[in-house]
């Protein structure tokens, strides 16, 4: 005869949903989690059951609450990744130098061609600079 591991009914039921602990988890009377340990036990037909994760147990743990103390439904919000912020890059691009020119480019003004350093038109042979 196999022995029915007790974390088995725990399996069929959701994460963080209140469900009906006396279909759920049917037994003895039982307390709220929030009530406390003073309180007067609820018949299970007046608990609601909560499955909560467990950081370590993978099964979760479950437990008890009164009517006035059922956890607020929260339809689990589907698994979406976070958003990432895509950090903007902080560092602007580093503008270009400006270009110095290194010598502005005489122009024989005769011939419109470019004199070179020595400043004697290659063209016409006129000193310009
Ligand atoms: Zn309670
Ligand atoms: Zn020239």
């Amino acid at each position: 005869m196999k022995i029915t591991n007790s974390s088995d009914w725990r399996d069929g039921l959701p994460f963080d949903l209140p469900v009906d602990a006396a279909e759920a988890v049917p037994g003895e009377p039982t307390r709220c989690a929030t009530c406390g340990a003073d309180s007067e036990p609820f018949p299970r037909e007046a608990l609601w059951a909560v499955k909560h994760r467990h950081p370590t147990n993978p099964a979760g743990f479950v437990r008890f609450y009164c009517a006035d103390h059922r956890p607020q439904t929260q339809l689990a919000p589907p698994a979406t990744p976070a958003r990432v912020r895509r950090e903007r890059a902080s560092t602007p691009r580093r503008a270009a130098a400006p270009t110095i020119p290194e010598r502005v480019a005489a122009l024989c003004p005769d011939c419109f061609v470019e004199v070179p350093a020595s400043g004697v038109c290659g063209m016409c042979g006129q000193r310009v600079a």
